[in-house]
């Protein structure tokens, strides 16, 4: 077998990622947005026959650079998206270099074993029970579909029905209790599932887009059937995370499963002084939480955690003929059969920070976000519109238009990047802080920035009138 180039195309890639990643922090956060421009640099026939690997390498990094969104760098602050810490990248590198098919300890014995201790690890920084099985998977999408398809088996169960074998047809009829602000991967899950959205019944949430207790209560009432409920931790708007805790108690007795999507909230657990706002979280059956949003580890990275690894494995499990089925083997405990061994950059993320550097994560995005909320709400016409509780903060800027305007006009300022919501029929302007990099001198920038924006849009479309669009200015409230 003939040695082949490796060193041309590697070099290539080091070179060009190193460049990258040096520049970030005085890069242009956003993209530019120039569809025409990047096919006129990406495009072109078919091609015939071979290319220098090398030459491709530099090409490719060349040309798709303009499109690239410095979604990695510490002033990104769009929907909930993480960066990637060193470790966990150079990890990502060797895992794509050794790659290794993660179903099976016969195929890959070192990835199964890191994947064994990098889930014992990530059980006890969450605080969740030691017991509970653990699924790499692609994102907090799957890690709910393969929450809920375990959840699904087990009140099916309980109820006489064997769903993996007999299906939905003529199943006992199935809720699914979700607070008003879930995610709509939960709704996407339930229809990959067959469960289907009418099963879902919306619980009342607070203000802050917690789900309410007392209505979840008033909504289990005499209810013996199968039941699922699906908790929050951390909503991708307001940050807030509902009273897990309470909901667990409540749910329990009523036999039902309960669910909890924290794809970045959950790592609050990981930190001593955020850990309270999820009293109770190790109660529920399933949990759901991404590694390539707060942990930082490059996409892609979600993680499943399930109190009931008869169930979980009976949702998920598969056998074939001609495979070398182990134990503890991953196709077990996931909806994939080859699978990327994404638990290895997870496990080098996770020796590199330690237990406090994690922490150290999660309450430097918390307290980033207060900064921000702080700063930002000495001023006129400037209003935050949730408690900031964690890493999210919604603002405001007059009104709905005016809002909407300065969302734009920051993108396009490229000193970071956010993006807009609607919050309680209000445009916002959300900031999430996700970033490992992000210090409280990117906040400053940043804040100068988006006021900077303001004053320009202001000067530019001065006259808002009587506040059609959601009332007239407001004074600013911490
Ligand atoms: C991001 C997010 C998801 C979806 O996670 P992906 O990794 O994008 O699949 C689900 N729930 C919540 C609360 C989220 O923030």
């Amino acid at each position: 077998m003939q040695q082949p180039d490796w060193s041309g195309p590697l070099t290539a890639a080091y070179s060009s990622a190193l460049a990258f990643l040096t520049d970030l922090p005085d890069h242009p956060v956003g993209a530019a947005p120039d569809r025409e421009a990047l096919l006129a640099a990406l495009d072109g026939p078919l091609p015939e026959g071979p290319q220098p690997a090398g030459g491709v390498i530099e090409q490719l990094a060349a040309a798709a650079d303009p499109g690239i969104m410095r979604s990695t760098s510490g002033r990104f602050f769009g929907f909930v998206v993480g960066g990637s810490t060193p470790a966990a990248l150079a990890a990502d590198w060797l895992t794509a270099t050794w790659d290794q098919n993660a179903g099976l300890f016969a195929l890959a014995p070192a990835a199964s074993v890191i994947e064994e201790v990098t889930g014992r690890w990530l059980r006890e920084l969450l605080g969740l029970p030691g017991h509970a099985t653990v699924a790499f998977v692609t994102g907090g999408q799957m890690a709910n579909f393969t929450g809920l398809a375990a959840a699904r088996h087990e009140v099916l169960r309980r109820a006489g029905w064997n769903v993996e074998v007999d299906g939905l047809h003529g199943s006992p009829r199935l809720r699914v209790l979700v607070g008003a602000e879930r995610h709509d991967t939960i709704d996407r899950a339930l229809r990959y599932l067959g469960v289907g959205t009418a099963a879902i019944e919306a619980v009342a949430a607070d203000e802050q887009g917690r789900m309410d207790p007392a209505a979840l209560a008033r909504a289990l009432d005499g209810a013996d059937g199968p039941i699922i409920v699906c908790a929050q931790a951390g909503g991708v708007n307001s940050g807030a995370i509902d009273p897990v805790g309470e909901i667990c108690d409540r749910a329990h007795r009523a036999g039902a499963w309960v669910h909890v999507d924290g794809a970045f909230g959950l790592w609050a657990a990981a930190s001593p002084s955020r850990r309270h706002l999820l009293d109770g979280v190790e109660k529920a059956d399933s949990w759901a939480t991404d590694a390539h949003k707060w942990l930082n580890v490059p996409y892609d990275s979600g993680l499943l955690f399930c109190a009931h690894p008869q169930a979980h494995r009976a949702a998920m499990s598969v056998r074939a003929g001609y495979l070398i089925h182990g134990s503890g083997d991953a196709i077990d405990l996931t909806p994939e059969l080859s699978r990327r061994a994404r638990g290895i950059p997870v496990y080098a993320a996770i020796r590199h920070l330690g237990r406090a550097g994690v922490a150290a994560l999660v309450d430097g995005g918390c307290g980033a976000a207060t900064r921000f909320a702080e700063s930002l709400a000495a001023h006129d016409g400037v209003r935050i519109h949730n408690e900031v509780t964690l890493n999210q903060v919604l603002v405001s800027f007059d009104d709905d238009d005016r809002t909407r305007a300065v969302v734009r006009r920051v993108q396009d300022d490229g000193t970071c990047w956010v993006s807009g919501s609607v919050w309680r029929g209000r445009a916002v302007m959300r900031i999430s802080v996700t970033n490992w990099s992000t210090d409280l001198d990117d906040v400053d920038a940043s804040v100068t920035a988006m006021l900077r924006c303001l004053e320009a849009e202001r000067a530019s479309a001065p006259a808002r009138t009587n506040g059609v669009l959601g009332g007239s200015p407001t004074r600013a409230r911490p």
